[in-house]
């Protein structure tokens, strides 16, 4: 008879991987993974942290009597999710209190780097929760459970890291069944998948606020492992895949990665890693995330080769989230950030030329996505009009912005930012901030969703998440940064249907279904 664990995923959000439900990070998969490696005959129950909040006592019972309970927690990215609820650092705290009978790992961001439940705020160090869990791992938590299973407690360390993917290849292969528990299985469910780890401005430190310089030069995985982890997640019944567990898709498998600041993409590798994956996952959802602005201002051709060969395999309705951050040359200067104003207005129109054409889901291909911070150093009442200033030469040249996203930096420990960081900066810019936020959510959000989704526009495959007050229900489709569509009346979930696009309401729109629910 093996040995019995428990992993509670508390979800976890980087800037470089998401674990909030419908998606699966690499976290619980990759620490299944190094159990079974240890032990096949292991029995291992996995829990989120929402089915914990609505029968504590199952997941008590579990943990209870299993040899080890691993928390996987950390939101340090903080944004607003509608399909679930990411664990809170008080719920961290008590759970760890009340397992003080059984050996407890507490894994994720939150053990190596912090967490934040908002930003504009220092983060809680990991320091927090020692004394709390037997283990607080700043490593690899797949390392360090395999070692603490090989060597024993005492001699496994808790800062080890991977040095390179062999061990996590095989790990994230036994680890991909792990998914049959998760209670988005057989509907939403969207694994995140990893390709590298690292910036490549690790060369010039990164930028000030963010935790990917930290692991050091980039590590790369062989592409054929990626290939295969994909194809043994769609043997277990996975139908969604983001490969988004890197900061820039378009440089993996860049001879430049880790040597240059903005790696030449090399779109033949990315042809073909994008034509074997569809070749495994039939019609399933294959999205990225992530690119850097800075390198497809750098090299436009290369990278409209490579977005091109993502067109030619993904599934429409793609995001390129661009960490632009700030649009005011001071503030990029002062915080080592990776673009201009205009190498970021021009990677705009890269990514519009090549990925505005329409999918069969209603939604263009593939476009870019912004992301700017607030409360960086150096920040000033100019930031503010150069970020609109942006938006409204996106507007003036026609160009097409699938999302806006804008949040509050979480100021974690060892990032520079940490440093330099006062917190009377986002005293001072309050209403700034606060001005800036609602002048994007009313003017330039409905501008952008119209051209986007024009009204009439019919949107596919919408999978109801949550049934809100009032009448309403939101559902979404699969993939990177999905729509939220609200639909008049109740659909319970499981239930599956097309809308047509009647509204607009913030950054969701208002759709009316054209068909009745469908299992998926
Ligand atoms: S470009 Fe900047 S924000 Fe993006 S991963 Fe690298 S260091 Fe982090």
């Amino acid at each position: 008879m093996g040995k019995k664990f428990v992993i509670l995923d508390g979800y976890t959000d980087e800037p470089a991987g998401l674990g909030v439900p419908p998606y699966i990070d690499v976290y619980p998969r990759y620490i299944a993974g190094a159990i079974w490696d240890v032990d096949r005959e292991s029995k291992i129950i996995y829990y989120t942290i929402d089915e914990v909040r609505s029968d504590p006592s199952a997941f008590f019972r579990d943990a209870a009597s299993s040899n080890m309970v691993i928390v996987v927690a950390g939101v340090v990215v903080p944004g607003k999710y509608i399909g679930g609820r990411p664990i809170s650092p008080e719920e961290v705290e008590r759970i760890g209190r009340m397992l003080s009978n059984v050996f407890t790992v507490l894994a994720g961001p939150a053990a190596r780097f912090g967490m934040g439940e908002e930003g504009g705020k220092p983060a809680i160090s990991p320091s927090r929760f020692r004394g709390i869990y037997d283990a607080v791992v700043s490593g690899d938590p797949e390392i360090y459970v395999k070692d603490v299973l090989l060597k024993g407690e005492e001699k496994a360390e808790e800062w080890i890291r991977r040095k390179d993917y062999s061990e996590i290849d095989r790990f994230a292969i036994l680890g991909s069944k792990i998914v049959k528990q998760h209670p988005n299985y057989n509907y939403n469910l969207t694994a995140e998948i990893e390709t590298y780890r690292g910036c490549s401005r690790w060369v010039v430190g990164g930028c000030s606020f963010c935790i990917e310089p930290l692991y050091g030069k980039p590590i790369s995985r062989d592409p054929r492992s990626v290939i295969l982890e994909v194809s043994a997640l769609y043997e277990e019944g996975v139908r969604s895949f983001r490969i988004g567990r890197q900061p820039d898709i378009l440089v993996y498998g860049s001879e430049e990665l880790g040597k240059k600041e903005n790696p030449k993409p090399n779109p033949e590798f990315i042809e073909n890693l994008f034509r074997e994956l569809r070749e495994k996952i039939g019609n399933s959802i294959l999205h990225v995330d992530n690119a850097n602005p800075a390198v497809i201002s750098a090299y436009p051709e290369e990278s409209k080769k490579a977005i091109l060969a993502i067109v030619k395999y993904h599934s429409p309705g793609d995001v390129l989230a661009f960490g632009l951050e700030s649009a005011d040359d001071k503030v990029v200067k002062i915080n080592n950030l990776n673009v201009t104003f205009d190498e970021a207005l021009r990677a705009v129109e890269i990514v519009n030329e090549v990925g505005k054409g329409i999918g069969y889901n209603g939604l263009p291909h593939i476009l870019p996505g912004i992301n700017f911070i607030l409360g960086l150093p150096g920040e000033t009442s100019r930031t503010y009009e150069k970020n609109l200033e942006f938006l409204d030469e996106i507007l003036k040249r026609k160009l097409l912005v699938r999302r806006i996203n804008i949040r509050k930096v979480l100021v974690l420990p060892n990032t520079r930012v940490s440093v330099i960081w006062k917190e009377t900066l986002l005293e001072k810019n309050k209403d700034r901030a606060k001005n800036f936020i609602w002048i994007v959510r009313h003017r330039y959000d409905p501008l952008f969703l119209r051209s986007v989704v024009p009204p009439g526009t019919i949107l596919k495959d919408l999978y109801v998440e949550k049934v809100g007050g009032n009448n309403y229900t939101y559902a979404r489709q699969l993939g990177s940064y999905p729509l939220i569509v609200e639909l008049e009346g109740k659909f319970d979930p499981p239930c599956v249907l097309d809308a047509r696009v009647i509204g607009y309401k913030g950054r969701s729109v208002k759709g009316v279904p054209l068909n009745s629910c469908r299992s998926s």
